[in-house]
């Protein structure tokens, strides 16, 4: 059995300026990316990283960021009563809440004690879909930091402030009440819109008023044809006999 000896590889040939024309051509090809760049980002504005200095970027108004309570800006009371769904659905744990039976003017039970521990949550949304009033929103913050762990277990009195900011922001936005990641109708209403909403109220009890004023008058109206019948009847009879007459 004859055995063929593998094949020489063919020597690559390049000259001595070739060698120098690739290298000056790679330096062109990079420094043409970092200066079609460098324009994109000083004179279009087009920034592909956005330093503080020139504001930060728009965030999606459905981006799930850090969780926050909300209160009804009507009554300034808090929506939370203090259910414990989200707690319990909470698949990472990081929801600790403690209530009290009553509190007086709160409705259902009021949570002293409402912690969502940031160094753990996923911001997977689960307590906000499970959340049966609109107390717990989604966010558009993202850049919540601290120097220790400790800084990232929110309490009450800070969830309360991001939700807060982050309503204010959408009716200053014209959003209106609507969540806008689950949707929900909603968690506070402006001053506008609860007016109109107390206006629509009022305009529909004045009709419920009206129509019962009408039924009421009606209602006598309805009793009288039995009378009207009783002497219709005898008309009937003798219109009946003259025709067969
Ligand atoms: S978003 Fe998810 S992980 Fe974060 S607190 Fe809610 S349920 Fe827990
Ligand atoms: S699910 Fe909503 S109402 Fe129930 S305890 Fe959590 S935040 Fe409060």
């Amino acid at each position: 059995m004859t055995v063929t000896p593998p094949k020489a590889p063919i020597p690559v040939k390049q000259s001595y300026w070739q060698d120098i024309w690739d290298a000056v051509a790679t330096i062109l090809k990079g420094m043409a990316v970092t200066i079609r760049n460098f324009g994109r980002v000083v004179f279009l504005k087009q920034a592909m990283t956005i330093t503080k200095k020139w504001g930060s970027r728009q965030i999606a108004l459905r981006y799930r960021g850090t969780i926050g309570l909300t209160v009804d800006r009507r009554t300034g009371k808090e929506n939370c009563i203090g259910c414990l769904a989200c707690e319990r659905i909470c698949p990472d744990h990081c929801i600790h809440i403690e209530t009290v039976d009553e509190k007086p003017g709160h409705k259902g039970k009021y949570p002293v004690v409402f912690i969502i521990d940031n160094n753990l949550c996923s911001l997977c949304g689960l307590c906000v879909e499970a959340c049966p009033t609109p107390a717990l929103i989604h966010t558009e913050l993202w850049q919540i930091g601290g120097y220790s762990h400790r800084d990232l277990v929110l309490d009450k009195q800070r969830l309360l402030e991001i939700g807060e900011w982050q309503q204010e922001k959408w009716i200053r936005m014209g959003l209106g009440t609507v969540d806008q990641v689950t949707g929900k109708k909603s968690m506070q209403l402006t001053d506008e819109e609860w007016l109109a909403e107390e206006e629509k109220k009022r305009a529909a009890a004045a009709a419920r008023a009206q129509r019962a004023a009408a039924a009421r008058q009606q209602a006598p109206a309805q009793a009288r044809p039995s009378s009207e019948h009783r002497e219709k009847q005898p008309k009937e009879v003798s219109e009946g006999e003259t025709s067969s007459e």
